[in-house]
């Protein structure tokens, strides 16, 4: 008898440097490769996260001749379902480590199903890098240096054969989820994340340490949307990295991913929780009018808009961009980080339940390793520092693509600033700067002498 196996992809959308592919084509004669179309996956997701989505399950499905299952449902009853219909004598998966799929995968054991895991999503597997003490880090420095001296393996390559069993009618519902009207989202799947990654290590990484910060050029990898969904592996990165100051802060950013997985991975009640809780009694303003204006890149204040529009429009923001956003909701706004937060995940094609809720406690000032919590981000300053020329305004803004670099950062010094229908400011920041420091101080903690 033919032995077979289930490979449940979940966030590794992939076949290169997939080790726990590779252990589910070791251990079968025949495999079945999986997606389960969880309801929670379908519901959390805004339109333009299921466009990606359903974009990477088809490139998948061509990478696998056309056998990738898709099945709607709960997972334990598609798996038993499977299990049972094939005679399936294990189910591999790689680990996955967010709450949710903690969760999840904790139910189906209890019901009975082993799943059997090989890697993480991850370089090195949240929990694993810990101080001398083995207790686990809460600031990002030392995590770095543990981590670069805890090391990976080298990545492994793609399976040579695939020894598939082919979906039968009903098994393959790759949902024909449409990028929304006015969007345009980077193309997904494993091909299009190794082009991108080549294409970015020929013309960008070697100046990433410089150009990084402006949202106006393509200086960052615009990776995250492959990582998330795994079609692409930390480790096939980080292996083509050298010793350069460009490459080392580029190898930095990728452990800012893997420490904000390990802090999630110890305290998961942070994904919505304050990391520092005295932040959870501070005053806030309810998130009405003017969060629905920040949701629309409709504040006033041009670098803000612009961030908030590229979001709608491309399903992903510039992490220049995405720290005077949620600096600008928190601290000009007072409004709660968690709805910010949410909005984010809703649009977000990398939404990374770890990477989301530590930026905005970062930003917000109750995260780990946080900025001084009196950092407040001046929305004109931050403008005229890192699009200089506007040319990230004038992209998103058509209404202020008349104005001059002089008045584009503060279209209220122009006399024809609001000719083309931008909107007034709806907070003067630095009114609302000094209540933020006051709405601080209130919750400050005296130390003991
Ligand atoms: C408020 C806020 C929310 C965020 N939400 C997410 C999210 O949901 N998903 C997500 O992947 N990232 C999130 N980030 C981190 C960061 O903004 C994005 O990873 C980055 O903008 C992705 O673009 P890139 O691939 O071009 O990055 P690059 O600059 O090319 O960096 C390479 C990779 O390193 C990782 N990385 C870079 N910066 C960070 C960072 N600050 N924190 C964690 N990982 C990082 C990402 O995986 C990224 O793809 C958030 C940051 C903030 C401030």
């Amino acid at each position: 008898m033919k032995r077979r196996t289930i490979f449940w992809f979940r966030r590794d959308l992939r076949l290169a440097d997939n080790p726990a592919l590779l252990a589910a084509i070791a251990e079968s004669d025949e495999f079945l490769p999986l997606f389960i179309m969880d309801d929670a996956i379908a519901k959390r997701a805004g339109e333009h996260r299921r466009a990606y989505l359903a974009a990477s399950l088809s490139a998948l499905n061509a990478s696998l001749e056309g056998n990738l299952h898709v099945i709607s449902g709960s997972p334990a009853r598609v798996l038993k379902e499977l299990i049972d219909r094939h005679q399936i004598s294990a189910v591999h998966v790689a680990a996955d480590f967010a709450p949710y799929g903690v969760a999840r995968d904790k139910k189906i054991e209890t019901a009975g199903i082993i799943l059997t895991k090989t890697g993480s999503a991850y370089a090195v597997a949240p929990g694993r890098v810990r101080k001398s003490d083995e207790t686990p880090y809460r600031v990002y420095t030392p995590f770095f240096r543990g981590w670069s001296t805890h090391g990976w393996r080298a990545p492994v390559l793609a399976p040579k054969k695939l020894h598939l069993i082919s979906p039968k009618d009903g098994d393959q519902h790759i949902p024909s989820w449409l990028v929304p009207r006015g969007s345009h989202l980077q193309e997904a799947g494993e091909k299009a994340a190794l082009r991108r990654w080549h294409e970015f290590q020929e013309s960008a990484l070697s100046d990433y340490d410089t150009a990084r910060n402006i949202p106006g050029m393509a200086g960052t990898s615009r990776l995250s949307p492959h990582l998330r969904w795994g079609e692409i592996h930390p480790r096939t990165i980080l292996a083509s990295l050298n010793d350069s100051k460009a490459h080392e802060v580029f190898r930095k950013e990728i452990a800012w991913r893997e420490f904000y997985a390990d802090v999630l991975h110890h305290n998961p009640h942070t994904s919505r929780e304050y990391y520092a809780p005295r932040f959870a009694k501070m005053r806030y303003e309810p998130a009405t009018k003017k969060f629905q204006e920040w949701c629309d890149g409709k504040t006033g204040y041009p670098f803000v808009d612009a961030a908030m529009r590229q979001l709608i429009q491309t399903g992903w923001m510039h992490n220049r961009a995405r720290m005077v956003v949620a600096s600008f909701l928190t601290k000009d706004l007072h409004i709660e980080w968690q709805h910010g937060a949410n909005f984010f995940m809703k649009y977000l094609i990398d939404n990374d339940v770890a990477s989301n809720s530590h930026g905005w406690q970062w930003t917000a000032g109750c995260g780990t390793d946080a900025s001084p919590y009196y950092r407040v981000f001046n929305p004109v300053e931050q403008g005229r520092r890192f699009d200089p020329e506007g040319a990230y305004i004038k992209e998103y803004l058509p209404e202020l693509r008349h104005l001059s670099n002089e008045f584009i950062h503060e279209p209220w010094l122009a006399s024809d600033g609001y000719s083309h229908g931008y909107p007034t400011r709806i907070v003067d920041h630095s009114v609302e700067r000094l209540e933020s420091l006051a709405r601080l101080e209130e919750i400050k903690v005296v130390e003991p002498i």
